[in-house]
C-alpha cells in the first residue's frame, strides 16, 4: 500500500481508503483511481493545501488544569513481577499521602481549572486502599469544594481490589467512581505474575472483591486492565476470561518499562501482541455487528477516536491539562513520571510550573520527533508514552501501525453495518437486544 508522511492508503471489507493524516480525514477510494504516490498526494494536496493544516507544529499552551492523579499511597500490597514503580514506592520510601497534601491538591486542582469546569481527580498508588481513610475524607471534600467553586467532581481508582471491604465499595458508589482493576488473565495466568508481597494467590482475594461490589454497591464503570507480560501470549483467551468476570469493559496494556526487564515486552513479542490484539478485536466487530456487547477498551476507545476524527500531537494530556501528585504534595507530568525530577512541574501549595510545562510541551510535540515526523500513524499515535520512550526509546512502532490500520479497517466495515453504533453506543446495544427480545417475542 501507498504510504507517505501525508496519507495512508489501506483496504477493508468494504473497499479502499484513503486516510489524511491531516485532520485524521477518512475518504472511500474508487477501484478506478491509480493509487501512485504522485496521484494521491495530488489529492491530498487539494484536501489538505500547504499552510491549512490542522497541526502546524505550533506547541500547545499549558491548558487550565482538568485532572490530577494523587499517588495516595506509594506502597503496595502485592508484589507484581514486572511493577515500573517498585511496589509503588518509585525507588524511594513507602509513603502515605496525608490529608493535608489531598486537601491542597484538591484546591490546587480547583484553582488552576477553568470556570465550571468537569474535573476529574485519580486514585493511584501503590494500592490507593493502603491508605482507605484518606480515601473516605477526601472525596466528599473534594465535592463540597468543587460546588463552593462552581465545578463538578468525579472521581477514578486503580485498585488490585484485593484489600476491599464492604464499605469500599458503597463509598466507590456513593461518590460515582470509575473503577479500574488490574488483573492479568485466569487464576494461574494472573498469579504466576501478581502475588500478594507473601508469595500467596491473589486471585481469589480479587473475586472476593469483584463479590463485594456486586453485593454492596457497584462503580459507576467497572473495567480490567490487563497486563501483557511476555509469559501471557493467549490474549483473546485471556480477554474472554476477564470478561466473562462482569467487568464493563477490559483492554491490554503490553509492559515496555520493568524493574526487572525480563518481564518487558521484547521487539520481537510485537508479533504475537499483534495477532492477539487483531483477533480480540475482530471478536469485538463481530459482536458489534451481533448486537453484543464484548467491550475490548483498547477497540472501542480507537473506534470512538477515529469516528471524532482525533487529531493530536501529543500521546495523552501529561503536562497539559493533567498532572499528578506525590505522596509528598509534587507535581509531575503524570502517575508514572512521579519522583522524576525532568518532569516535576512545582508542588501543590505554590503551583504547577506554567513555564516548566510551556517547554515540555514544546518539546514533546510529535512533529519534532524522530522518527514521528514522518510517521502515517502520528496524530493517532502522538509519539508514545513520554515514560516509555525515555526509558526504553520507540521499540513497538509497527505494533502501533499495524494496530491502528486493522481500526481504521474495521472503522469503515462498521460505519457502513452498523452506524447506530457510532450514534450512541449503550443505546445501540439496548435497542439490539430489545429488538432481539421482540423478534423471539413475535416468532413465538
Ligand atoms: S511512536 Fe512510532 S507509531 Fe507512534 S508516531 Fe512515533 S513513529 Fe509513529
Ligand atoms: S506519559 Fe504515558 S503513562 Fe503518563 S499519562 Fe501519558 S501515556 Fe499515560
Amino acid at each position: 500500500m501507498e504510504n507517505t508522511t501525508d496519507f495512508h492508503l489501506f483496504e477493508s471489507e468494504v473497499g479502499r481508503h484513503l486516510l489524511v493524516v491531516d485532520g485524521s480525514r477518512l475518504y472511500d477510494i474508487s477501484q478506478e483511481l491509480p493509487t501512485d504516490e504522485g496521484t494521491l498526494s495530488k489529492l491530498v494536496e487539494e484536501i489538505s493545501p500547504a499552510g491549512s493544516q490542522r497541526i502546524d507544529g505550533t506547541a500547545l499552551s499549558p491548558p487550565p488544569l482538568q485532572t490530577l492523579s494523587l499517588n495516595v499511597a506509594q506502597t503496595c500490597n502485592m508484589g507484581c513481577s514486572y511493577c515500573y514503580a517498585g511496589q509503588g514506592a518509585f525507588g524511594g520510601k513507602p509513603k502515605l499521602m496525608s490529608y493535608d497534601v489531598a486537601e491542597a491538591s484538591v484546591d490546587r486542582l480547583i484553582a488552576e481549572s477553568g470556570e465550571g469546569a468537569d474535573l476529574v481527580i485519580g486514585f493511584m498508588g501503590g494500592e490507593p486502599f493502603v491508605n482507605r481513610p484518606l480515601l473516605c475524607s477526601i472525596m466528599p471534600y473534594a465535592e463540597r469544594a468543587a460546588a463552593a467553586a462552581r465545578r463538578t467532581v468525579r472521581f477514578s481508582l486503580t485498585t488490585n481490589a484485593t484489600l476491599l471491604e464492604p464499605d469500599d465499595a458503597k463509598l466507590l458508589a456513593r461518590h460515582r467512581t470509575q473503577v479500574a482493576v488490574s488483573i492479568d488473565g485466569p487464576k494461574a495466568v494472573n498469579d504466576a505474575v501478581r502475588p500478594m508481597n507473601d508469595g500467596s494467590s491473589s486471585y481469589d482475594r480479587l473475586i472476593r472483591g469483584l463479590q463485594l461490589f456486586e453485593k454492596h454497591g457497584r462503580p459507576y464503570h467497572l473495567s480490567a486492565r490487563i497486563t501483557v507480560t511476555p509469559s501471557a501470549r493467549d490474549l483473546p483467551g485471556i480477554l474472554d476470561h476477564v470478561l466473562s468476570l462482569g467487568f464493563d469493559s477490559a483492554g491490554f496494556s503490553p509492559v515496555l518499562v520493568s524493574l526487572d526487564p525480563s518481564q518487558a515486552l521484547e521487539q520481537t513479542d510485537f508479533d504475537w501482541m499483534l495477532e492477539g490484539m487483531i483477533a480480540s478485536g475482530q471478536k469485538a466487530q463481530q459482536s458489534i455487528l451481533a448486537g453484543k456487547r464484548y467491550s475490548f477498551s483498547n477497540f472501542e476507545t480507537a473506534l470512538q477516536e477515529i469516528d471524532r476524527g482525533s487529531h493530536r500531537p501529543y500521546p495523552c494530556g501529561a503536562g497539559a491539562a493533567y498532572l499528578s501528585v506525590s505522596a509528598d504534595g509534587g507535581l509531575y507530568a503524570c502517575h508514572r513520571l512521579v519522583e522524576d525530577p525532568k518532569h516535576r512541574f512545582g508542588d501543590v501549595w505554590s503551583g504547577s510550573d506554567y513555564s516548566a510545562r510551556a517547554s515540555h510541551l514544546t518539546a514533546r510535540h510529535v512533529d519534532r520527533q524522530e522518527p514521528c515526523r514522518s510517521c502515517w500513524a502520528r496524530y493517532l499515535c502522538g509519539g508514545g508514552c513520554y515514560h516509555e520512550v525515555d526509558r526504553r526509546g520507540r521499540p513497538a512502532c509497527d505494533y502501533i501501525r499495524g494496530w491502528l490500520e486493522f481500526c481504521l479497517a474495521s472503522y469503515v466495515v462498521l460505519k457502513e453495518r452498523a452506524p447506530d453504533y457510532f450514534r450512541n453506543p449503550d443505546l445501540y446495544f439496548d435497542t439490539t437486544v430489545a429488538g432481539r427480545l421482540q423478534s423471539a417475542y413475535s416468532d413465538n
